[in-house]
């Protein structure tokens, strides 16, 4: 029996498609180990690409930023950084990190690049842990005349320990749009900081500059921390500089939302954080539109901390999603991303516009980024039920918290939007009023559904069959337009992989 290979070759007529040739040839020897995993991934190509993809945090990554993922650089073990190694045979390793890492402090303008966490909880706990070392750690290893924690007595460790444990953090709140991993309770930063989070103003549902100056020199943190997860404003980091200073905070940014907006040329001046901010992380998966990774971007001084990420949190880095890394920070670094991020925003405007004309308050009332939260109650439903109505119908969203919810961070009062997915399939301004009038369409059509005694469900929905295939077929109308990798054709996939 020919193989799937063989089978397309046979198909192609001589001329096969680079991409496909590869992503059959990678299946065909998945499959050979376990088929559901390569149907799996066809799966998942197919849902990507009948689904309008609105979560402000998802991305599609170019075929060649995947490629460089599947390969033996998985293999290798490499702790340590670049030259500076606890394993033997990383010169290649050595190369790929060194390349991404230079290519990153080339596309942000930064003194330093840390290619190596695995996402954007782990880079935020080397960053905090870097910032600790260098403000907390190191003077106190002055302080006592020793050079390493090694030369410590055990109760000279525990006094280090206990006063390392005892220092502050100063991010954005959780419910105002903050990331966990900024000092909510729930997560690791919060236990090992005294966390003290700064809101957003209950009217404007802004951040308001004077009101977290006054906060932080009551708390004098050690680190003043901001970027978010969902704020649909841009932020003025000159000013977070001027409060950090003033407070004598180090000021940590977390721009792994808005990455790409910084690369992209969209946020500058007062608004680029690599400018104004001593240690910068990031994911690298979101706007930015690279692999699931993250990175810290930092100052000079902070940089033989940084390096430390192990041993201080990370164990071995993935070689092979730095090699991914490298690749999209090259992408990233062209003419073509930076219309891409700069036509991300006029998307996410013209998608905020369109829902506002058609009756829904935004947070903030509009978007200076690439997402919005769009406040939901006026259909009668919780986040929650909007976000399971909008994926009946192929949108996939994410509900959340609006400021201060009263429906809380569970059920919701809000969808959160986003425009970098959509963008990378080539969508401009008139088709983000086609999905306004979808979203508004669905919701306008779902009703809460029913507990067994008759009481509406936070839970549960009642989405009018009519309506459901009407936007179904609204939504593939639009995908059809703009194919997800158009270069692979999902029908042999499926006909191949899919059993
Ligand atoms: N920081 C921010 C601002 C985020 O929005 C996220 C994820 O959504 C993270 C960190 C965590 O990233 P990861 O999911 O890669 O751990």
């Amino acid at each position: 029996m020919a193989t799937p290979l063989e089978n397309y070759l046979s198909a192609c007529n001589g001329k096969p498609n680079v991409a496909m040739t590869a992503y059959v040839a990678n299946l065909q020897q998945v499959a050979s180990v376990n088929p559901s995993i390569a149907a799996d991934i066809v799966n998942e190509i197919d849902n990507q690409r009948s689904h309008l993809k609105l979560i402000a945090s998802e991305n599609y990554s170019s075929l060649a930023v995947q490629a460089a993922m599947g390969n033996i650089l998985t293999d290798k073990y490499a702790e340590g950084y670049p030259e500076h190694r606890y394993y033997g045979g990383c010169v290649n390793v050595d190369a790929v990190e060194s390349t991404a890492a230079r290519e990153a402090e080339n596309l942000f303008g930064a003194d330093y690049a840390y290619v190596q966490p695995h996402s954007g909880a782990d880079t935020n706990l080397v960053a905090y842990w870097a910032i600790l070392s260098a403000k907390v750690e190191a003077p106190a290893l002055e302080e006592l005349g020793v050079k390493s924690l090694n030369d410590l007595t055990a109760e000279q460790f525990d006094a280090l320990r206990k006063r390392l444990g005892n220092q502050r953090l100063m991010g954005l709140d959780y419910s105002c749009g903050g990331h966990l991993t900024h000092g909510y309770k729930m997560n690791v930063s919060a236990r090992m900081f005294e966390s003290h989070p700064y809101g957003v103003d209950k009217e404007t549902g802004l951040l308001d500059y004077d009101a977290i100056e006054k906060q932080a020199m009551e708390v004098k943190p050690l680190i003043l921390l901001t970027g978010y997860s969902a704020y649909p404003r841009k932020i003025n980091f000159k000013r977070f500089r001027e409060i950090a200073d003033k407070c004598g905070a180090v000021l940590m940014v977390d721009m792994a939302h808005f990455a790409g907006l910084v690369a992209g040329k969209v946020f500058t001046g007062d608004y680029d954080p690599v400018k104004w901010a001593d240690v910068v992380t990031t994911t690298t998966h979101k706007t930015l539109r690279g692999p699931r990774g993250a990175m810290i971007l930092c100052k000079k001084e902070f940089a033989d901390y940084v390096n430390k990420g192990c041993p201080t949190v990370l164990g071995g880095p993935l070689p092979h999603v730095m090699a991914a890394k490298a690749l999209a920070f090259k992408e990233a670094n062209t003419k073509e991303y930076q219309e891409y991020a700069h036509q991300v925003v006029k998307n996410a405007q013209a998608l905020a516009k369109a829902l506002q004309d058609l009756g829904v308050r935004l947070q903030t009332d509009g978007t200076d980024n690439h997402l919005m939260l769009a406040d939901v109650t006026s259909y009668g439903l919780t986040g929650k039920q909007a976000e399971a109505a909008m994926f009946e119908c192929g949108v996939t969203v994410n509900a959340n918290a609006l400021p201060y919810d009263k429906n809380g961070a569970w059920w919701t009062s809000g969808l959160r939007l986003g425009t970098p997915a959509l963008t990378t399939l080539g969508m401009k301004e008139d088709e983000m009023k086609e999905v306004a009038s979808i979203i508004d369409f669905v919701l306008k059509g779902t009703k809460p559904g029913l507990t067994k005694e008759g009481k509406p469900a936070k839970g549960k929905i009642n989405l009018d069959p009519a309506v459901k295939e009407a936007a179904s077929k609204r939504v593939q109308a639009l995908l059809s337009k703009f194919v997800l990798y158009p270069e692979l054709d999902l029908d042999f996939l499926k006909k191949e992989f899919v059993k």
